[in-house]
């Protein structure tokens, strides 16, 4: 079936998913892990509504592709009004939810397309590449750039930062977005990971956390 947004409280959304917006390298300490050169503007990708799946259900790795499949834990903002060209003031006004999102990323492949200098579809935007939570509803008073982001797999933690290390900030980074893509109810951005990615293997237990707002527990098949 296809994935649905919903809200913690139950709510179903009425808006299905069109696109999700990602931004690659957002985290100072994540660029440095893998040796990347740090952007001097935001470096921008898409995953198309079949890469997404829910969260809580067992995750299941592409075995036929890539045996280096990799998370990263990213907040993930639902997209509740229109953007288009906006601001960031704009910006917070069209925030409908905060959720949690793993942007699996088939690491070798990915190395053999950089490599290449071509495009990273193929290992980002496969079929599963993004399990996602359902959504707490955005409380304007909430501060973005002081979130925690966490991930436990076998009772071990794996990714623990803060929001406040994104070298573009939420509000500027979906103002930027929206002078490219135009944003609509539906839409998801995820904002990029902190330091600490690695492989997923068959039989992990995941707890994926986003501050004290929102807790996922999933497993990998
Ligand atoms: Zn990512």
């Amino acid at each position: 079936m296809a994935y649905q947004h919903h809200f913690t409280d139950g709510e179903t959304w009425i808006h299905g998913l069109g696109k999700v917006v990602c931004i690659g390298r957002n985290y100072v300490e994540h660029i440095r892990e893998l040796n990347n050169a740090t952007p001097t503007e935001p470096l921008l990708f898409i995953k198309p509504a079949s890469a997404v799946v829910p969260m809580a259900e067992p995750i299941a790795l592409p075995d036929h592709l890539s045996q280096d499949v990799h998370y990263e834990t990213e907040l993930a903002i639902l997209i509740g009004k229109p953007l288009s060209r906006a601001d960031a003031a704009q910006a917070k006004e069209a925030i409908a939810g905060l959720g949690l999102a793993l942007d699996l990323t088939l690491r070798d492949v990915q190395s053999q397309l950089k490599d290449k200098g071509q495009p990273w579809e193929k290992a980002k935007s496969f079929d599963g590449a993004l399990p996602l939570s359902s959504f707490v509803r955005f409380d304007p008073a909430t501060d973005l750039q002081q979130l925690g982001l966490r991930l436990t797999i076998n009772g071990e933690v794996r990714q623990d930062g803060s929001t406040a290390e994104m070298i573009n900030p939420v509000l500027p980074l979906l103002a930027y977005i929206s002078q490219y893509f135009s944003l609509q109810p539906g839409d998801v951005v995820i904002t990029g990971t902190p330091a600490g990615v690695g492989p997923l293997k068959s039989g992990d237990e995941l707890s994926v956390e986003l501050d004290t707002l929102l807790k996922v527990e999933t497993r990998v098949k």
